[in-house]
């Protein structure tokens, strides 16, 4: 970790940790909460229905966890395992036990995408200037030279140890605020929290209902700004991957941040935003960026192909999509509560 980053780390913490009452007791409804900027964006963690020093105890060692989750993935941090394999010069290094999790998790579901989602994408995510902030537009052959190195295949996991080719670099960016979500409501549970919710940037994630066992009502932002419609959830991941996330205009176009890995372009299928609801915080991470990837149709076969996680697409064109799993739990809202809702059939899909 860079030490102005500890620094805002530190303030932020300083500033804005507390419990809602400091004389809380287990049967009141207040949170401990704490905001912590980490991975490039704001967290805040909230944990309810805990005495104030328990509360808070969990949510020091809540920081603690996605401070050495970043150590582990961050990938500018020379002192990282992902720097340190993606310098290695093909020679295998030895990862701890949190980063061969993820990253095993992190290719299966590459392959499951069909590519969609590639973690070895990431020198041509730096071609673009989206690592550093230095936006620029690649030749064509600058782009295909890159692609020759990118393909998450590419990367050799043999238990713990990992080689990568030379050239070939990962980035976990597109999946570990999911995984980080999953370590914490496991945290949390095995604290004996019943009822916590974490905003980690784009990812929201519940353990639990509300403490007055309501569902957690999780807005969905719109691409314009503002927000586009409500979800009710208990104990879910709910993830969005949106064009308006990142992105710089030149010449009257617009670049994404999210790289279509077949092409090293960024991706352009009349999506502006997808959000996943999924048990788990990784899945719906990656298939965020993935089904983002692989836009409106293929996200659907996807979508009937897997049971495991509901999807919600705004469309550039102002239509919104939601799965049938998320009918009665999702409405929408201000500015987009007159726009089309289309509902997406398992039925419906297998007959067509
Ligand atoms: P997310 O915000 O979770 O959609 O992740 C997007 C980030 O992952 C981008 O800012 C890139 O750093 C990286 N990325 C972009 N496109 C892809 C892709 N197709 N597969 C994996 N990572 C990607
Ligand atoms: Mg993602």
């Amino acid at each position: 970790m860079k030490p102005l980053r500890f620094l805002t780390a530190l303030w932020t913490l300083l500033l804005l940790t507390g419990c809602g009452d400091s004389a809380a007791t287990a049967e009141e409804d207040l949170p401990c909460r704490t905001e912590v900027m980490a991975m490039d964006t704001i967290m805040t963690l909230s944990v309810y229905n805990q005495p104030a020093e328990e509360g808070m105890e969990v949510l020091r060692k809540a920081i603690v966890c996605i401070e050495e989750l970043e150590a582990l993935l961050s990938v500018t941090d020379e002192n990282s395992e992902i720097y340190q394999a993606n310098h290695a010069g093909s020679s295998p290094v030895p990862l701890s036990e949190d980063t061969r999790e993820l990253l095993e998790e992190a290719l299966a579901l590459c392959g499951e995408t069909g590519g969609a989602l590639d973690v070895t994408v990431y020198p041509v995510v730096r071609a673009w200037g989206f690592t550093a902030g230095d936006y620029r537009v690649p030749e064509a052959k600058e782009v295909s030279a890159l692609l020759e190195k990118v393909g998450y295949d590419r990367a050799e996991l043999d238990g713990d140890r990992l080689t990568l080719p030379e050239g070939t670099e990962l980035d976990l960016g597109a999946v570990a605020k999911g995984y980080t979500g999953d370590r914490l409501m496991e945290l949390f549970r095995e604290a004996g929290i019943s009822s916590a919710i974490v905003e980690l940037g784009g990812n929201v994630q519940a353990l639990g209902a509300k403490p007055d066992g309501e569902s957690w009502r999780i807005a969905v932002q719109a691409p314009e700004g503002g927000y586009a419609g409500v979800l009710e959830i208990t104990d879910k991941a709910v993830v969005t991957s949106g064009g308006y996330q990142r992105y710089f205009e030149k010449d009257g176009e617009t670049y994404i941040h999210i790289i279509d890995p077949s092409t090293g372009y960024p991706a352009r299928t009349g999506l502006a935003s997808v959000t996943i609801v999924a048990d788990s915080g990784l899945l719906g991470d990656g298939l965020s960026t993935a089904l983002f990837v692989m836009g409106r149709e293929k996200a659907e076969d996807y979508w009937l192909s897997h049971p495991d996680f509901e999807f919600i697409l705004l469309e550039e064109d102002g239509t919104a999509v939601i799965t049938e799993g998320l009918e009665g739990s999702f409405s929408l809202f201000g500015d987009w509560a007159g726009r089309p809702l289309e509902v997406v059939r398992r039925e419906a899909l297998h007959t067509q």
